[in-house]
């Protein structure tokens, strides 16, 4: 049996364990009243009106920006140090990413810079909370204001974070979590859209089930996101309310009641699995906060973090063959591992499509080529951490005696 320490590991209990059977004996698996629950859940916690559980935090962004009306020949500011998918959204609408670099200390865009970045064609800021760290959300939130354009705000990675008492996804026109098993909660494969626009709330509704008619139309009407379609036979005429009714063109991106019943469960331990993600974090910070060759990430006071992950940095002297070397000597001790993230502009697509190089975004490439993410999952215990800490250090001293 392999004793590895793994990246991330999810946090599934019998709650959610009895929940996924309960919602498998009953005969609605699809667009029922246990979506319907974590939608009201997830709202709740941001502050939102409205939200609409989705396939994927992936396909959430897409429906956002089509919502918006984003396409063909508009862009979009956003970040270069991000996992693919915030950019990735752009793409799907026919939109162009424009890059804007970050701030090296909260590995967010830099405010500074996003002015400059604003064409007659930029329609929306998307910002990322990179590793979770809701820095300058509420700035770019003004900055989308002053431009009178829409923030998207892409929260993936920080379910349970807050900003000046602000909850992340409250941010912005409109925010996007993904239930991917490695973020603060999982349903396996998941997503949810929350705003308070009621209008974009309706479109992404029915674009999330193949552009059907929301109950009551668009704008005006009561919402009733549970009889968005139904397994009820359809009515024989294409009546507004049918479920062989199109509207426009729309996707598949429902989230089933199987995984809506996963995460019911980790909301309602939401707050309990941010406290352990807390305690860890702390564990890892008392442990490395000494090591001269590390920097490790910094939170404002008026921020509170729920920790996607942890992520260290090596100082400024080492170079990117050096820390690939000690991912893989921390892999070669059972130790998971990662180069959280390799930037965006610089993967082959984005390099094909837009001619981008190195030396384009040189804060993000400089961070970038020194991070390392750690094991990081909420039954950690002091043994695994001093484990990880201790492996780390060894991998840190081999490169420092290599150097001579
Ligand atoms: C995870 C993540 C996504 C995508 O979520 P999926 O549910 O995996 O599609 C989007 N943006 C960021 C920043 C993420 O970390």
């Amino acid at each position: 049996m392999s004793h590895e320490i793994p990246l991330s590991k999810p946090d599934i209990t019998q709650l959610e364990i009895d929940a996924v059977v309960q919602t498998m004996m009953s005969d609605r698996l699809s667009i029922g009243p246990v979506q319907e629950q974590f939608e009201h859940l997830v709202a709740a916690r941001t502050e939102r009106d409205h939200a609409i559980a989705c396939s994927s935090g992936t396909a959430g962004l897409h429906m956002a920006l089509l919502a918006l009306g984003i396409g063909p020949g508009d862009e979009v500011i956003t970040t270069p140090f991000s996992f693919i998918a915030s950019s990735n959204a752009i793409l799907y609408v026919g939109a162009k990413p424009v890059f804007v670099d970050i701030c090296p200390r909260s590995l967010n865009m830099d405010p500074d810079r996003i002015e400059a970045a604003i064409t007659p064609r930029t329609k929306a800021i998307l910002a990322v909370e990179t590793f979770g760290n809701p820095e300058y959300m509420d700035v770019y939130e003004q900055i989308a204001a002053r431009h009178e354009m829409p923030m998207i705000e892409d929260c993936c990675e920080a379910l349970g974070c807050t900003l000046k008492g602000r909850p992340c996804g409250s941010f912005g026109r409109v925010g996007v979590f993904g239930f991917y098993p490695n973020k603060q909660i999982t349903t396996g494969e998941g997503g949810m859209i929350v705003t308070s626009d009621r209008r974009l709330a309706d479109m992404c509704r029915s674009l999330r089930s193949q552009g059907r008619p929301v109950p009551g139309g668009l704008v005006s009407g009561p919402s009733s996101p549970a009889s968005v379609g139904g397994l009820d036979a359809p009515p024989p005429t294409l009546s507004t309310g049918s479920w062989l009714l199109h509207e426009r063109l729309g996707y598949n991106y429902r989230l089933s009641e199987i995984h809506a019943a996963i995460g019911v469960g980790q909301m309602k331990r939401l707050d309990e699995i941010v406290a352990k993600r807390q305690a860890v974090a702390r564990m890892y910070m008392n442990k490395l906060m000494d090591s001269p060759d590390l920097m490790l990430p910094t939170i404002r006071s008026d921020a509170t973090m729920s920790w996607f992950v942890f992520v260290l940095r090596l100082a400024t002297s080492y170079t990117r063959e050096e820390r690939d070397r000690i991912i893989a000597g921390l892999r070669r001790h059972e130790v998971g591992a990662a180069d959280y993230f390799p930037c965006i502009h610089l993967q082959p697509f984005y390099r094909q499509m837009f001619g981008y190089k190195p030396g384009d975004f040189p804060i993000a490439e400089s961070v970038s080529q020194r991070t390392i993410a750690v094991p990081f999952y909420n039954s950690m215990t002091q043994r695994d951490v001093d484990f990880v800490s201790q492996t780390l250090g060894l991998m840190l001293s081999r490169e420092n005696l290599s150097r001579g």
